[in-house]
């Protein structure tokens, strides 16, 4: 850049104004990527997305200044340069100040899966002590009534998980990936089926320790049905007593764990969003607004069609 025109740039640049009410929790999916990966990149890569045109105010005021000096057709004619200028030096950190705003989130860790029991005792009988040999509770009597009540309120089955509250950044280390999570105190557990919607929790005394799966680390809003949320409509802070700890060393004994389809739930939603934002939709993608050309139908069955790719919901 001409040294002329360069007494005219700011002394300091702050492109990004984060806003302390500015979050990701409406970004879980960005958050659940970090999450899977590892990584707080995904957060430094779409974070400038979130502004429109964040250079517009320095080059107000460049404008401003350069015309009063009798400059106008000179910034006119440079404009592209300094919004590359601002750019190589802007200070800001929007993806950390975000990331700092955000706060808790709720997270399950997902442990094995559960039938249902259409009330059947010697099925409830069966499901409490697989999940007991599962959590491996401290307290036994007092444990299995506990228990016994979450069994009998989830009586579709669904996914046995663990749920606490945690920042994004206390679940990751780019540098070195964990190997254990450790549960222990009270902890609050659930049985949930996310596909229907239903599910019930107890809080039990654990001493657990699992090895470290990202594929069953879930941030509860991602999931169809979140438990918190959807199904029971409860606060951020409902599991806040869990406590987990986090560890390089892995466990002595070697478990095997089974692995949660959330995981490939959430892919097969991450590319039913991708085809859509690149102009298609997908047969069976049941998200009526991820579809291009939807109308309704006024014949047997009746219902609403995307004429694109055939999905169809009938009344
Ligand atoms: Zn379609």
């Amino acid at each position: 850049m001409e040294k002329n025109i360069e007494n005219y740039m700011p002394g300091c640049v702050e492109l990004y104004d984060v806003d302390r009410n500015d979050n990701l929790q409406k970004h879980s999916d960005l958050l659940q990527q970090c999450i899977q990966e590892n990584t707080l990149s995904p957060i430094a890569e779409k974070a400038p997305d979130f502004w429109d045109f964040p250079e517009q105010l320095y080059l107000d005021e460049i404008r401003d200044v350069m015309e009063a000096d009798g400059l106008l057709a000179e910034y006119e004619k440079n404009e592209d340069k300094f919004i590359e200028w601002l750019h190589d030096h802007d200070t800001s950190s929007p993806a950390e100040k975000l990331l700092k705003n955000t706060g808790n989130t709720v997270f399950f860790y997902f442990l094995d899966l559960v039938d249902g029991h259409s009330c059947d005792p010697e099925l409830k009988e069966k499901i409490l002590r697989k999940i007991k040999k599962v959590l491996k509770p401290k307290n036994s009597n007092d444990t299995d009534s506990e228990l016994q009540y979450m069994i009998d309120e989830a009586s579709d089955g669904g996914e046995l998980r663990i749920y606490f509250t945690a920042t994004v950044s206390d679940l990751i280390d780019e540098a070195k990936d964990f190997q254990t999570i450790s549960f222990k105190g009270k902890c609050c557990v659930a049985i949930v089926d996310s596909s229907d919607g239903t599910g019930a929790d107890c809080t039990v005394e654990l001493n657990l320790d699992l090895p470290f799966s990202r594929e069953n680390l879930f941030i509860d809003k991602c999931v169809r049905y979140s438990y918190t949320y959807d199904i029971c409509d409860m606060p951020d802070d409902w599991c806040k007593r869990t406590s987990f700890q986090l560890s390089h060393s892995p466990l002595k004994k070697k478990t095997a764990f089974p692995v949660s389809k959330n995981g490939a739930y959430l892919k097969q939603q991450a590319e039913y969003a991708k085809t859509f934002k690149n102009g298609g939709c997908t047969l069976n993608d049941m998200n009526i607004t991820r579809h291009q050309n939807v109308e309704y139908i006024n014949e047997f069955p009746c219902g609403f069609k995307c004429l694109s790719c055939g999905t169809s919901w009938n009344n």
